[in-house]
């Protein structure tokens, strides 16, 4: 089995990032708004390859508030 480009793939966890960017409706990632502190977490021959998945997006939200919480 031959892995095609891992745009599949949240580059992050390595999760089925559920991208449907290239289907005619588009992808939720397009109107999900990605933090830039998250995008930062991406290695650079990754970015703009794949899509973060909505898990480490609701995740990466998640600590923010909790830091916010905690100042
Ligand atoms: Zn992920």
């Amino acid at each position: 089995m031959t892995i095609n480009l891992d745009a599949s793939h949240c580059p992050l966890c390595q999760q089925d990032n559920r991208c449907d960017v290239a289907s005619p409706q588009g992808c939720w990632c397009s109107l999900e708004k990605v933090p830039n502190a998250l995008i930062q977490q991406v290695p650079d021959d990754k970015k703009g390859q794949s899509c973060i998945c909505q898990t480490c997006i609701k995740k990466f939200n998640l600590t923010k508030e909790d830091n916010f919480t905690a100042l």
